[in-house]
């Protein structure tokens, strides 16, 4: 059994009211970046006082900086398709709304997609599609991201596919590898198996165990690099991190490594669902910071994913907390970036409806770095090898150089005048407060960039 509820129930009511001298001791105990405990995540979740809450905010600020740098990683989703046959009463493409238009994107409209995610600048994109493939059924997905692979164009390409696709079995993870995917993606929704069993009403996705159990057949099937998640809204948030937990330890006792990213999507209205729009259990501005904060402290070294779902404001303030990675410029819909008017295939509503460029410049703006780094996965630092580079907090070493430079590249390439300014400044400005070591290391990256130089990293 991955999830045990009834150890949550209890760990969670025994936590109710914590004391501060206990609270103030776990923030210690977080500072030495090696994670705490599922007790230790429990009191925090139940921490309401104030001053105390500022306190988990500021812990959870120098943990991220600490292992994280500066650093941001962008990335684009790309929807490939919104057929489906599964009935989640929260997503657009539920296999019952007749409100969204269907489509399944041919490899030439996905090349086409692809070459305006590469001329806006991306270099990462993730992958999506509904539970359901046209004819030539999963091999749709890996022919999909062969296209995406081969296409080039102007100074630029896709260095890194993840994907966000329905649970497999071992043969069909084992040929998604051989199609050199960076991460899987999978989100369980809710752990909770009542409340997923009340929202998933049709199709194969009924079945909790066979989702639970995905992540274990992809690390079976040689993929390491995994990412999980929960759909915030669902279930009580208290009980979904702690399960994520759970999930965690289980992926570390069984594979000797937990996920490369941790995922938090809240519940966004989607036309032809009631539920998104009304989630049952609506997750406020102020407990999302506390999820975000005290995942950074609990899995210090697992990436953190926000997407456009939410607004610019709250975006800005995760940065701090703990968010290392975000899309942006998304759409929702197959085929979105080219057909702008085709929102009713969308999945769900946006928060953050601003273009790349302005996305670059705010968060150059905020003092952080954008990466389209995808250094780690092309050298092989995936799985346990990343964690080893990770845990000593060395991957300052190599996260923030290839930030540098590829931020160098994206400004060259991509940039509006006013953000190639705004970033080349700050490009300085980092360099000069690095560690001589790794400021050096940056310089003679960036440099390289400068005088014309693409793909360098280290
Ligand atoms: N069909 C696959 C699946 O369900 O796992 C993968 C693609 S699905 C489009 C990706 C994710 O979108 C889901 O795992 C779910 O968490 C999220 N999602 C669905 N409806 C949503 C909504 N209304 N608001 C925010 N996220 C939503
Ligand atoms: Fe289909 Fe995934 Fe949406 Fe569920 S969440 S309806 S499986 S696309």
């Amino acid at each position: 059994m991955i999830i045990n509820e009834t150890e949550i129930q209890q760990t969670l009511a025994a936590t109710h009211r914590p004391d501060t001298k206990v609270v103030q001791d776990i923030l210690a105990h977080a500072r030495q970046m090696q994670g705490i405990g599922a007790n230790e995540v429990a009191i925090l979740a139940n921490v309401q006082d104030p001053d105390l809450l500022h306190e988990l905010y500021e812990t959870a600020r120098t943990v991220k900086e600490e292992i994280y740098g500066k650093r941001l990683v962008l990335f684009a989703p790309l929807y490939i398709s919104n057929l489906c046959g599964n009935e989640c009463l929260y997503c657009a493409f539920r296999a019952r709304n007749t409100a969204i238009h269907r489509r399944a994107l041919t490899q030439e409209e996905i090349a086409r997609e692809t070459r305006i995610l590469i001329d806006q600048g991306h270099k990462r994109v993730l992958l999506v599609a509904g539970e359901s493939y046209p004819q030539e059924g999963f091999q749709y997905v890996l022919d999909s991201i062969a296209t995406v692979y081969a296409t080039r164009h102007d100074h630029g390409e896709i260095r890194r596919v993840n994907v966000n696709i329905a649970p497999l079995d071992i043969d069909q993870f084992r040929q998604l590898k051989a199609a050199q995917i960076g991460t899987y993606q999978l989100f369980q929704e809710t752990y909770h198996r009542k409340t997923y069993s009340n929202v998933h009403v049709g199709g194969r996705k009924q079945d909790y165990d066979w989702r639970i159990t995905a992540i274990d057949r992809a690390m079976q099937a040689g993929i390491d690099d995994v990412g999980i998640g929960v759909l915030f809204g669902l279930a009580d948030w208290r009980f979904e991190i702690l399960a994520l937990m759970q999930h965690i330890q289980h992926l570390e006792n069984t594979f000797g490594v937990g996920p490369h990213t941790i995922s938090v999507p809240r519940l966004e209205p989607a036309s032809g669902t009631e539920l998104a729009s009304h989630p049952p259990n609506p997750v406020a501005d102020d407990d999302f910071r506390k999820i975000i904060a005290i995942l950074r402290l609990a899995v210090p070294y697992t990436g953190i994913i926000l997407s456009t779902r939410e607004s610019p404001a709250i975006r800005a303030e995760s940065f701090a907390l703990g968010v290392s990675q975000i899309s942006a410029g998304s759409r929702t819909n197959p085929g979105g970036y080219a057909d702008h008017e085709d929102y009713d295939a969308s999945q769900f509503a946006l928060g953050d409806h601003r273009p790349l460029d302005e996305v670059i410049r705010s968060i150059a703006e905020l003092g952080y770095i954008p990466s389209f780094c995808t250094g780690c996965y092309r050298l092989g630092r995936t799985g346990a090898d990343f964690m080893d580079l990770a845990k000593p907090g060395d991957i300052k070493m190599h996260c923030e150089p290839n930030a540098l430079s590829t931020y160098q590249e994206y400004l060259n390439d991509y940039a509006t005048p006013e953000t190639r300014a705004a970033g080349e400044k700050l490009i300085d400005n980092v360099i000069a407060g690095m560690h001589p070591q790794a400021a050096r290391r940056a310089q003679t990256l960036v440099d390289q960039v400068r005088s014309g130089g693409h793909d360098i990293y280290c």
